[in-house]
């Protein structure tokens, strides 16, 4: 294959791994990464959490080493963004009007924060990227500062927690009920409110942004719906993200909440892929479609792409994991539940004492396991999932039998 060229569009963690597994297998032709941003590749969980407080430094959020890319024959064009893409030519145009050719190309372009009308104020962040991580941890650093977080999805919950760690004074602002109760619902959605309180933080639920209020241009808090006026020194607003499919648009591949692949990350042409945040993909276990907006879908994503994009046989259908960190909290979630897509949550541990494993079933299978504080158990949650067998609860729920058991006959009869 030395006269190919592969082109991958988007210098995130999707992109990146599929460039190192392209050389793993053996492709000794042309690779290019194309990167709006102007940093190599990194990854972003840390951007809300040690790298936001000051306890992790800009070299640990990398991808690669620096002279990784030259070593490996990986062409980055950083700094750049992708235009428009035709499939027909097999040419992507640059914004610099430049146009690149390729054999087959893999669209890695990840997400971009969703934005309020209105909100181009000094003061108040969206967190994305590491520029935008840069500021806000210069903001946070000292501490004693009113911090306004609009929105209690994970990125809201994770700055939280950064910017009450140092030593700010924080009040979350959401519509809903209880924070993260899309992912969890409201029992488990409690337990991390419950959390924030412990530290200090104003929950103020089922109130939305009416509007931000700025003097001079900078932000000086906002107007919730009910009327409430806020201050803040710093807002930061987490209202979810949008897939960034404007180039699968140029090429008129079939779009539906992102690209649509198959489950070998095939997009409807044959020259491209996708993979990462932007990739709906067809998920053989769940029957369905499903896209993943974390980290572990970019990290496994990117490598089964590139070995579709070689030609093999490839099936992509992990399940579905995530994991977040906030204060002494550390979890970790395998599976996938539509809403009311379960009808029993069950715990394994020591839910008062944030210790536990919860469980969501439905008819008496197990669809998703989240773990908190307790660790090394994702392998076996993640196979009781995919095993796809009845359970009993009784047995689901005491921690001395061990989960291995409740699926793999080997495991029973040791
Ligand atoms: C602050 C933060 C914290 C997070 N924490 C967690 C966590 O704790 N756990 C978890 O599981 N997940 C977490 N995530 C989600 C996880 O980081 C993403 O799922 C992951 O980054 C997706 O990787 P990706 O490569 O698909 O896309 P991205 O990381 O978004 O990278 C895509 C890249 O493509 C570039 N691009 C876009 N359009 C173009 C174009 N037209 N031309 C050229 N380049 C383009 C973008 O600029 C970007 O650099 C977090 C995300 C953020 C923002």
């Amino acid at each position: 294959m030395a006269q190919h060229t592969f082109l991958i569009v988007g210098g995130g963690l999707a992109g990146a791994k599929a460039a190192q597994t392209l050389r793993e297998e053996g492709f000794t032709g042309r690779i290019k990464i194309v990167g709006a941003e102007l940093e190599r590749p990194y990854e972003r969980p840390p951007l809300s959490k040690g790298y936001l407080t000051g306890t992790a430094e800009r070299d640990t959020i990398y991808v690669h080493e620096p002279g990784w890319y030259d070593e490996h024959e990986v062409e980055l064009r950083l700094g750049i963004r992708a235009v428009d893409l035709d499939a027909a030519g097999h040419q992507l145009t640059l914004e610099d009007g430049e146009h690149l050719g390729y054999s087959k190309l893999l669209l890695a372009t990840g997400s971009s924060s969703r934005r309020l009308p209105a909100t181009d104020l000094q003061g108040l962040y969206y967190l994305r990227d590491v520029g935008e991580a840069d500021k806000l941890r210069a903001a946070l650093a000292t501490g004693g500062r009113g911090v306004v977080v609009v929105g209690a999805g994970w990125i809201g919950m994770e700055t939280a927690a950064a910017a009450c760690v140092n030593g700010n004074v924080v009040t979350v602002v959401d519509p809903q009920p209880t924070p993260l109760r899309a992912a969890l619902g409201d029992e488990l959605g409690e337990m991390f409110a419950e959390l924030h309180r412990e530290h200090g933080v104003d929950l103020r639920l089922l109130s939305g942004v009416r509007e931000f209020t700025s003097s001079a241009g900078h932000v000086t808090g906002l107007i919730t719906q009910g009327g409430e006026t806020l201050s803040a020194d710093v807002v930061v607003v987490g209202v979810g993200a949008q897939p960034n499919v404007q180039l699968g648009e140029s090429a008129r591949l079939t779009i539906d909440n992102g690209i649509v692949v198959d489950q070998a990350l095939r997009t409807s042409d044959p020259d491209i892929y996708a993979a990462g945040d932007i990739a709906n993909t067809y998920h053989p276990m769940l029957g369905r479609h499903v896209r993943v907006e974390h980290w572990a879908n970019a990290l496994h994503g990117g490598p089964a792409a590139a070995r579709s994009m070689l030609g093999q046989h490839v099936v992509y259908d992990p399940v579905p994991y995530f994991y977040t960190d906030q204060y002494d909290l550390g979890m970790e979630y395998s599976g996938y539940v539509e809403p009311g897509g379960y009808d029993q949550l069950v715990y394994r541990g020591d839910r008062r004492g944030r210790q536990f494993i919860a469980f969501w079933l439905k008819a008496g299978q197990v669809v998703a396991g989240m773990n908190v504080n307790v660790w090394d158990v994702t392998p076996a949650v993640q196979g009781l999932i995919r095993s796809g067998r009845h359970v009993d609860v009784e047995q689901l729920t005491d921690p001395d039998i061990p989960l291995e058991a409740l699926f793999s006959p080997a495991a029973a009869t040791r």
